[in-house]
């Protein structure tokens, strides 16, 4: 981390502390909170190990400020350092808060550049200036080039940049899928589970079982379990949904990156070698890239350059409040009960699950995206504000107007049911369009529509959806209108829908 780059010895010390204030500004998934804080702890005892001298203050030690403002002047007041130096942070909220730190504590504060991702903000922005539209797919071409990865000299591996056309199987319940990597928690990992247990007794989400890796040479371990066993179906299955199989063929690494336990080169460079040697296909080898290289650079260059009102955008004026069973799972709707289920019991749920099955029931019935906002950073275990912010309202929620993504990422039942087998053992019934029965996805959708007519008409990536629309009478529009209605009531009277 850039912070500890030209550390010496026997003239810095290092400060981590564990904040009140960051571990309540949402009420994070109880699984997030001790891959956290025990991961913080692995890590200074590493440091411990190799020399460093640490000032570490725990969350429960009695004088804790609780705050960074307030650990700081504390540390300042112990050991008057000559200056701070800090990576710059990942959070819009926090980069304002250590401007005012010079000030405030009058101290020399250097803030670094995070140099663990593959775009810098400068190169971004210029990749940006003078664009009308931001596709991920240009950016993402620049980078492959940049980086050399799946290249052969100008021209991209296999003769195509993209290969997502070969990557929508569906999975069967009798597909054998490769366990996950997985962990069993040591002392210190057993000892912060207790202190979450004891402290945040009201947050969403299990503790145990609690199998993630929480240390540098755990995530990388996992990693190489990944690109051993499963990256070779990731391409094939990778917007497949089976219930009772959460992991499918993903490699559930973003919360390892996130936190700085990976790099994003080794990740894509253990994945490019594998294809090098034969072991995994192009489809699955450049869509694994393509996330990494691709979509998460791009996602943190949008948030930086969009916020601070990124967060607060509402392009669609929805303000429905966020229903209750997005936090007990209690609904007739399969496929939101499983996914919901699983993020309790994960904190994880993969990206169709968060885009088409979660994020399209909430556009489809206008949650507020800022309630949406505050759900998805609060239950991922991978999740902060950079890349959660532009995944939930640009991608998700088409909250900014199109700015990340060309047309909303809106779909019916037959998605779901295609992609799936949640509706095999659902209440609702996938095919029906109106009626008691029907699935509510399917009146939603074209509600939707009707209710976003004037925004989203002329968006020719939608052209095909208004003529059908368009076809139809007056009566099925006012059954799809009424239908979804009842619906929408039931879920604001938290009645079971
Ligand atoms: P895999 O599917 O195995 O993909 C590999 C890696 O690619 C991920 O670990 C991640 O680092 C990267 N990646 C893939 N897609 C994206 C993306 N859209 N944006 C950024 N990185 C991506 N990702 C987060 O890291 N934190 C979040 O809070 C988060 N919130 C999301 C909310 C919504 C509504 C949506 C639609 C997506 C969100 N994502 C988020 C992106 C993506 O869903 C997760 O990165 C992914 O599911 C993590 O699981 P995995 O490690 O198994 O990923
Ligand atoms: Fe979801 Fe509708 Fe399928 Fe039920 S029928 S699982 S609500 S898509």
């Amino acid at each position: 981390i850039s912070s500890l780059q030209n550390f010496e010895l026997n003239r810095d010390l290092v400060l981590m502390c564990e904040l009140k204030d960051e571990a309540t500004y949402v009420p994070h998934h109880r699984k997030k909170l001790v891959f956290i804080f025990s991961s913080m702890r692995h890590f200074a005892k590493e440091l411990k190990d190799k020399g460093f001298e640490i000032r570490y203050t725990k969350l429960d030690d009695p004088k804790n400020a609780g705050s960074f403002l307030g650990e700081l002047r504390r540390s300042i007041k112990d050991c008057n350092p000559e200056k701070i130096i800090v990576t710059a942070p990942g959070e819009f909220r926090l980069i304002t808060e250590l401007n005012n730190w010079e000030k405030k504590l009058n101290k020399r504060i250097e803030i670094r550049d995070d140099d663990r991702f593959l775009a810098s903000h400068r190169e971004f922005n210029s990749w940006a200036k003078g664009r009308k539209q931001f596709r991920m797919e240009f950016f993402y071409r620049e980078m492959r080039r940049k980086y050399d990865v799946l290249m052969n000299g100008d021209s991209p591996e296999g003769g195509h940049w993209n290969y997502d056309a070969e990557n929508r199987k569906t999975l069967n319940a009798n597909t054998i899928i490769p366990s996950p990597y997985i962990e069993k928690p040591d002392k210190i990992t057993c000892r912060v589970m207790k202190l979450v247990t004891d402290n945040f007794p009201e947050n969403f989400g299990d503790i145990k079982p609690f199998l993630f890796a929480v240390t540098r040479s755990g995530a990388a371990k996992a990693l190489k379990k990944f690109i051993k066993q499963r990256l070779i179906r990731f391409g094939d299955y990778q917007d497949a949904m089976i219930e009772g199989k959460p992991w499918v063929f993903h490699s559930h690494i973003g919360l390892y990156i996130n936190a700085g336990l990976l790099s994003p080169m080794e990740c894509i460079a253990g994945a490019e070698k594998a294809y090098k040697l034969g072991e995994a296909p192009l489809n699955a080898v450049e869509g694994f890239i393509r996330q990494i290289l691709g979509w998460r650079e791009f996602i943190r260059g949008i948030y930086w350059l969009h916020m601070p009102h990124y967060k607060n955008a509402n392009h669609l004026n929805a303000k429905r409040r966020l229903p209750d069973f997005f936090w007990h799972g209690d609904t007739k709707m399969n496929c939101i009960h499983q996914c919901i289920k699983e993020t309790k019991i994960n904190a994880y749920a993969h990206h169709i699950q968060r885009l088409m099955v979660l994020g399209n029931f909430a556009l489809l019935a206008s949650i507020d995206p800022k309630h949406m906002h505050e759900w998805y950073l609060s239950v991922y275990i991978d999740a902060y504000e950079w890349v959660e912010v532009p995944n939930v309202t640009g991608m998700a929620l088409y909250a900014d107007g199109g700015v990340l993504a060309s047309k909303p990422y809106a779909a019916s039942a037959t998605y779901i049911d295609k992609m799936s087998n949640y509706c095999k053992s659902c209440d609702y019934n996938s095919k029906a369009k109106t009626g008691k029965n029907a699935c509510p996805f399917n009146y939603l959708y074209w509600n939707f529509l009707i209710t976003n007519e004037d925004k989203l008409r002329n968006n020719p990536r939608m052209s095909l959806s208004y003529t059908t629309l368009g076809r139809m009478d007056e009566q099925k529009l006012d059954t799809i209108k009424h239908d979804s209605q009842v619906f929408l009531r039931a879920i604001e009277n938290n009645e079971l829908a």
